[in-house]
Formats: C-alpha cells, sequence, structure tokens
C-alpha cells in the first residue's frame, strides 16, 4: 500500500518540477522575444547597426538608426564638403570625439570592419589580412 502510494506521488512531484521548468523557460524566451520585438521597433538592435570608422584615429563603432537619429538631433553629425567630392557625412567619433566617422569597410577575407581612410591620404587595408579595396 505504501509503495503503491508513494511510487504515483514522487512521479507527480518530478511533473510539477519539470512544469515549473517549463513555464518558467517559456516566459524567459517570450520575455527575450518581446524585448526584442520591441528593440527592433525603434530600429535599435546590433542587427540594424552599421559599421562607421574614424578617418583620424582608426576607431570601428557600430551605430543603429535610432543611435544615427540621437547623433543628429544631438549635433553628433556634420556634413563635410571636401574639394572635388560631393558633401558627405561624418559623425562624431565615441573614442577621440572627432567627426571623423565614415562608413566603414568591411574585409571579404575575414569580414573584418576597418575604417576607409576618407580623404586623409592614410593606406586603406584590412589591419589582419592587408586586404585594399
Ligand atoms: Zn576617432
Ligand atoms: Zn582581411
Amino acid at each position: 500500500m505504501n509503495d503503491s502510494v508513494s511510487a504515483p506521488s514522487s512521479s507527480k512531484a518530478t511533473l510539477v518540477k519539470v512544469g515549473f521548468i517549463v513555464i518558467a523557460v517559456g516566459g524567459a524566451i517570450y520575455f527575450a522575444g518581446f524585448r526584442g520585438r520591441n528593440e527592433y521597433a525603434q530600429l535599435d538592435t546590433p542587427d540594424s547597426a552599421e559599421p562607421y570608422g574614424c578617418v583620424e584615429c582608426g576607431h570601428v563603432f557600430n551605430v543603429t538608426p535610432a543611435e544615427f537619429e540621437r547623433l543628429g538631433k544631438s549635433g553628433g553629425i556634420q556634413s563635410v564638403r571636401e574639394e572635388g567630392r560631393r558633401g558627405r557625412m561624418r559623425l562624431r567619433c565615441p573614442q577621440c570625439g572627432k567627426f571623423g566617422g565614415a562608413p566603414a569597410l568591411r574585409c571579404p577575407n575575414d569580414g573584418t570592419t576597418f575604417a576607409s581612410g576618407g580623404g586623409t591620404g592614410r593606406p586603406i587595408k584590412c589591419p589582419k589580412c592587408g586586404w585594399s579595396p
């Protein structure tokens, strides 16, 4: 009698534990998914970020569309006009504070992102493998 009662009750306890874990994990996934969707709506996800490289110090940083908008509103973007070229946007570099942020280049060999060098005459090449555009 004792055995026949204790066996199902212990398996029931295990079921309750498993059920609790499933609910906890499911809730975490739901929460993560909700967060992800919420950030996507503001286009502020790492996926939506574009790499920029500072032509002054070589610092590479990612800027999401939401950050780009914030930078534009707070004076963090300047339009630079170079002789013989059309004006281009330069973002304020978070490392050196100069307006050197230009769209970064991505190496087709190893995926390394690096500063395009802009009009500074600096040699443009991948810091990892030496690939040059
Ligand atoms: Zn910089
Ligand atoms: Zn490379």
